[in-house]
Order: structure tokens, then sequence, then C-alpha cells
């Protein structure tokens, strides 16, 4: 009888594929990669359950061509995870089984990882090579002594001796250099404030078990002490960390505090800012060593010893994909510390509500952080500047500017906040009010002065600044509103002796953080000018302004998320200012200084702001007390798009519980040339919305006529 293997391959079908396992590739282990034919292709698969026979007639099953031996099969723990998120994402297994794979072991080429390192294996401690093979001995014990680099070893000739260890399972190849066991750290634990200790003694019990903890602390309360006081007591345990963080930006700051902690301990970093190979090496690397840091990605990397999961910043949006696989980090790692019985630690100052939610109601355990862990450091005081009453001069208010000034004289630093990168958002055209179209999309073509350039946000389409209005010919154009550029610009006029620095899309590189936090430290900036990347965790004692302009259009924007995002993003950069010991100020430009969310915001009342959000949402029907699944339909034509989510709502089942919303053109209408829309599904029963899609999902496939493309997005965050 032929061995049957079932194979999940990289296609956009929702089945796996059966072939036959020839019998002199012996047996295959779940997880394993292997190399099949499909179509007039070779493919790349993951190899399943062996099967005993299959639908399709013996004679036409095609052979696997071979096991891909030189990459270690996927552990069932992420087989585990990958199948969860098929079921809840509802999305094709395979495609999400090859993407947890970094992409250069997602093809066939044969990839040698540079393991310099030879070191001695449990096994090796104790085992006892037969007395003949002497000059095995020798080298185990040499081995058991410390560690020895491929490079000495081919020196002295013992690569035949070396190999026959690792065969035995005696020793290992690693890429890092061997844990060095209680070196001291570089930078001693600062002892724990009376609060981090509260919490400690909360955390510390529950680690070893299943159960999500939200540290919800101010900024600059200390959660990552809290976080590396944790993984200190897993890795004493000998388990491993996984740590998840929002940016590639703040990885190599982080990487480098961790590493002034735990000299002796194996990090590995991975993040989409790596080369390819070097992805492919941390990846291989992690199973082994002691902590993994990385963005959303690494949610899925096999973690073998796996003890604790943190999640920080876990408001994020980035931790939510927006292409292919839809999926949420942050929930794939509470389905993952679930799966695997490991405790998950979210922390952030500004919670989401879907996840404060879940700690008021108990079902997290809530851990909160009030005073900054630095006794000195206040909270800054927070004023508002109406716009409906003070003049505006290129953006910028009086007191504003004052502001400045009085900052720069004191020789303190300032973070000018506008999340607007460019030079203005449109060119326009005074004589017939033509307002630079993006001719893909409906959106505006933002104004570059410096690269002289139009750029589209949305699709990346440029062209060059038109001397002439393309409409009427005038060539009096017009910048239209302010951006990063022209304020960086606005501002070296007003206060010329400012050294100035604009951060955003724009100007920065993954590397170019830690040289700004140098140039920030080491006093050679006066202002810091820039986007909502500024708002993330970074840490500068003499920054005591923070102002921020012209964040108004999210105060009444149609997006239910807006204002929860804003207060977020205002209480992050608030949290920029004075954070040692000089006190902070805070200024805000808006017009709309009535808004109950500033109310909040001035008080530092996160919880406050959330619990009236919440009762708004509870009040509207809305997440977190309803789920969503979002339908999403590309086409040519908007007539097309709509047409498909029409008949994908009449063949819709009649759920209990469920509601299926009208059709609608996406809130950014057209991007690259293709019209959006799409249609909502919600339930306040998470279960029956699940099964909603799960037969509902295949009815899609039969819809005709075709569309460009079509995805379903569960628990939406961007409409
Ligand atoms: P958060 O992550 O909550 O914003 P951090 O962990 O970055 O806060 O801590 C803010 C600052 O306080 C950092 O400079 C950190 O080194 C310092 N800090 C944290 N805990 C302590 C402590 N127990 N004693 C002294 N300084 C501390
Ligand atoms: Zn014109
Ligand atoms: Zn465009």
């Amino acid at each position: 009888m032929p061995s049957i293997l079932q194979v999940a391959l990289d296609t956009p079908l929702y089945r796996l594929f059966d072939y036959r396992l020839p019998a002199q590739l012996g047996p295959v282990q779940p997880g394993s990669l292997v190399e099949v034919p499909f179509g007039r292709t070779l493919q790349i698969g993951v190899a399943l359950e062996r099967q005993h026979d299959s639908a399709i007639v013996a004679g036409k099953l095609r052979d696997v061509i071979r096991v891909l031996d030189d990459r270690p099969a996927l552990s069932p723990d992420i087989l585990r995870l990958a199948q969860f998120c098929a079921d809840y994402y509802h999305y094709p297994l395979g495609a999400i089984l090859l993407a947890t794979l970094p992409p250069r072991l997602r093809n066939a080429t044969p990839f040698a990882a540079d393991t310099p390192w030879l070191v001695v294996t449990e096994a090796g401690q104790a085992a006892e090579p037969p007395t003949r093979a002497r000059a095995q001995r020798a080298l185990l014990d040499a081995l058991r002594a410390a560690p020895l680099a491929r490079a000495t070893l081919r020196e002295q000739k013992q690569g035949r001796h070396a190999a026959a260890l690792v065969a035995a399972g005696w020793a290992e190849w690693l890429r890092l250099p061997p844990v060095v066991d209680h070196a001291p750290p570089t930078q001693a634990a600062p002892a724990a404030t009376a609060e981090q200790q509260a919490a400690l003694d909360r955390l510390l019990p529950a680690l070893g078990q299943f159960g999500v903890h939200l540290i919800h602390g101010i900024t600059g309360s200390g959660k990552t002490e809290l976080y590396l006081r944790l993984i200190d007591a897993v890795l004493a345990a000998g388990r491993q960390a996984l740590v998840l963080i929002p940016e590639i930006a703040l990885t190599p700051q982080l990487e480098q505090h961790f590493r002034r902690r735990f000299p002796g301990r194996r990090i590995a970093a991975l993040h989409s800012g790596l080369s390819e190979t070097a992805r492919a090496e941390n990846w291989l690397a992690a199973p082994t060593g002691d902590i993994l840091l990385g963005t959303r990605l690494s949610v899925f990397t096999p973690l073998p010893r796996l003890g604790l999961i943190v999640v920080d910043e876990e408001h994020d949006a980035s931790f939510k994909q927006q292409d292919g696989l839809r999926y949420s980090a942050r929930d794939v790692a509470i389905a993952r510390g679930k799966q695997s019985n490991v405790p998950v630690v979210l922390g952030s100052a500004t919670p989401s509500l879907e996840t404060y939610a879940q700690a008021v109601n108990g079902r997290y355990q809530l851990v909160e952080l009030k005073q900054r862990a630095i006794s000195q450091a206040q909270l800054p005081d927070i004023e508002l500047v109406d716009l409906k009453h003070i003049p505006v001069d290129n953006g910028l208010t009086r007191p504003a500017l004052q502001a400045l000034t009085d900052t720069l004289a004191r020789g303190e630093q300032s973070l000018v906040f506008l999340n607007r990168r460019g030079y203005a958002p449109a060119l326009y055209c005074p004589s017939c009010a033509w307002v630079s179209p993006c001719p893909r999309c409906s959106a505006r073509l933002v104004l570059h002065r410096t690269s002289h350039r139009l750029k589209c946000h949305h699709c990346g389409f440029e062209t060059r600044i038109p001397p002439e209005c393309p409409s009427c010919g005038n060539p009096d154009l017009k910048a239209l509103g302010q951006g990063t550029q022209r304020l960086e610009e606005t501002l070296a006029a007003f206060l010329p002796a400012a050294r100035i620095r604009r951060i955003d899309r724009d100007t920065m590189r993954p590397r170019a953080w830690a040289e700004l936090g140098e140039a920030v430290h080491g006093g050679e900036i006066d202002i810091l000018v820039g986007t909502q990347m500024l708002a993330k965790g970074h840490d500068f004692p003499n920054m005591t302004l923070a102002l921020i302009l012209d964040t108004d259009g999210a105060l009444y924007s149609p997006d239910f998320r807006a204002t929860e995002r804003l207060f977020a993003q205002l209480m992050q950069v608030a949290g920029r200012a004075g954070r040692a010991d000089k006190p902070g100020r805070v200024l805000i430009q808006t017009a709309f200084p009535d808004h109950p969310l500033f109310r909040y915001l001035q008080r530092h009342d996160y919880a406050g702001y959330a619990h009236t959000l919440l009762a708004e949402r509870k009040q509207l029907d809305l997440p977190p007390f309803t789920r969503q699944v979002l339908l999403r339909a590309e086409a040519t034509t908007m007539d097309a798009a709509l047409a498909f989510l029409q008949h994908a709502a009449a063949r819709a089942p009649d759920t209990a519980g469920v509601s299926v919303f009208g059709a609608a053109p996406a809130p950014m209408a057209r991007v690259a040339n293709l019209e959006r829309a799409q249609l909502l599904i919600q339930s306040a029963q998470r279960l029956a919305l699940q099964a909603f899609v799960r037969d509902w999902r295949p009815q899609l496939d039969s819809i005709k006529p075709r569309i460009a493309r079509w995805s379903l997005d569960v628990d939406p965050l961007v409409f």
C-alpha cells in the first residue's frame, strides 16, 4: 500500500493536497518542508498527516520529490497555532504555514546558516563514547571545557570528528556565542519602586500557566523594568521569552537594553528591517535562544521552551497586518499562550478598548502603575490654545511660539508634533480651485518641496511639481495647509538660532533612530519636528515642551476608533515631555477646546476617558461589545464592487444574532485605480459570527462575475 502524505501549499485554495510518499524518502515528520510538483511548477509545502488512502485515484497521485532537511520541521505548536489562524481568520492553512517562515526559507535553494560554534549538548555532557573512538573522546572533553569555533576545528582537522559528535547528538552547531552562566549584568536592575514591587507580587506567582495580564502604566512608570524582571524569572526557570514590539525603529534600542541586562543570554531579533539572510538565521537560532525580540511576524516563531509572551504597546495598530492574512499579533499571541499554557503580559499606557474592557470585566488581570518610576518626574501640565480666538500664522499661534522661545532660552528641548508628512497636504490653484488630485486614488497629491515632487501617500504615485495649473494654466500655485517639511521651514524662520531636526517616514531609516537618540541626548538638537513616529517610547530627559498642532480632524471623524486613537497618541506625546527631573509642559492647538477628550487628557485620566468611550460603544453596539468582520471588494468600477457585495449578502446564511449591513463604498473609495467597497457583518457573539463566516466563505468563491479582489477582515481596525 503506498504511503500518502497530506501537504499544505501556499495557494488561495482552502484545501490540502495528497501526494504519494516514495518509500526511499523514509518517514516524514509532520511539519517538515517538502518539495512537490504542482501544476507545471514545483512548490514548497508543509507535510501534515500521513493518510492511508486518498480520494484521488492511486495512479493519478504525484510523488513528493524531496524533503528539505536543511531546515527544521515546523513544530507541533506552530502547526496548531496556524490551524487556529486558519479557523479564526478564515484563511487557507497552507498560505498561513508558509507565511510563518522567513522568506529565505520559503524556497528550495539550500540554506546553510552560519553556525560558527560547536557546543556540547546535555546528552554530550553525560555521554561515554567508545574507548576506541579516541579522537571523538578527546574532542568531546575539549568541548565540555569550552565551545570551539568552526574555524579552529577546521585548522585542527577535526571536522569529521565534530560531525560524528553532532550525528550522535552530543554536540550541536550554534550561530550565537555560547551562553555564559552567571555573567554579571553590565547594567544592574534598579531597586523596584513600591508600585513595581506590588505589581511583581501579583505577576510572578502567575508565571507558569496561561493567563492574560494587562500592565496599564503611565509613560515612564517602569513597565519595561517589569518585563525585564518577569523575563529574568522565566529564564531562571530554563524557559524562553517572546517579546513583541510594534516598531522596527525601536528594536535596536530595546535590544541593547536587553543585552545589557542579560549579557550571558542568547537574544535574537526578528523584524522586516533585517536582511533575508539575517532573518533566516535568527529564525533558525530562536529555538535554542533565550529571548526573542521582534515585530508582529515573530509571534509565529518556534520556541520549544516558551515560558512568557510580552506584548509591549499592545494598543499599537501595527500589530494588525493589513493585507494577506489580516491577523492581530496581539490576539494570536493570546491564542498561542492559551494553547501552550504560557502567560501573556500586555503592556500599555493607553490600552486598546478591546483589552481594557477584558481587564475591567476581570477576564484579564489588571495591574496598574500610576506613578512615574523616577519620583521627581512629574506629569506635564496640558494647556489648550483655542484656535477660535487666537490667530494662526503659518500653522503656529503666538503662545506656541512663545513656549518654544522660552524653552530654547532655558537650554531645554521641544517636540513639535504634526501628523502630516510632506511640505503641504496639497497644491492649490487660487484661480480655478484645482487641488492636486491623485490620478489613481480618491486622495490629494501631497507636496514634497525638498524632492520637488507631488506624491500620493496611498498608492505611491509621484510626479514633478507642475510649473502651472494643469487645469487653467495659472502659474501661481499655492501650498495648501501644513506638513512637517513646511513646519520645519516656518520654525527655522521664527527661531533662527534653534537647531531643528525633522523626523518622519521621509527622513528616517531604522538605523537612524540610534543616531537621533544620541543627538538629542547629546544636546545637539533643540527642536524635534515630526509625525506620530515621535510618539513612540523614546525617553529624552531634557525634552520639556511638547507642542501638538492640528489634530482636530480626528475629533469628528466617521471612524469610530478615531478618538480612541487620538487620545492614545496625545497621551503618548504628552508622556514625552518632562520625563526626568524637569517639569514638562504640553500645548495643544485646537478649535474644539470643549471636546470631552481634552478634559480627560488634562487630568491624565485614561481610565475616565476609556469608560466614557466604552459607554458610547455599548450604546451603539460597537466593538468591543460586538465583533465585526468586513468583506472587502476591489473592482475596476464601483458598480462591480457593490454588485459583488450584494451577491455576497444575498448568499449570507441566516444565523441568529448576526447582522449583515448594506454594501457601501469604502471611506477611501479608490486606491491605485481600483474602486473599493465593503460589507460589514456584526454580532455580539463571537462564536455565532465565526460559524456564520465558516458557512458563508465558500459561497463567495462562486459569485459571478468575478472581481479584481476580495478579502475577509476579521476584527478590522481600519475601514
Ligand atoms: P515605561 O516603559 O513604563 O514607559 P520605563 O520602563 O522605560 O517606563 O521606565 C522609565 C524610566 O524610569 C527609565 O529611565 C527607567 O530606567 C527608569 N526606571 C524604571 N524603573 C525604575 C526603578 N525601579 N528605579 C529607578 N529607575 C527606574
Ligand atoms: Zn487653475
Ligand atoms: Zn494615489
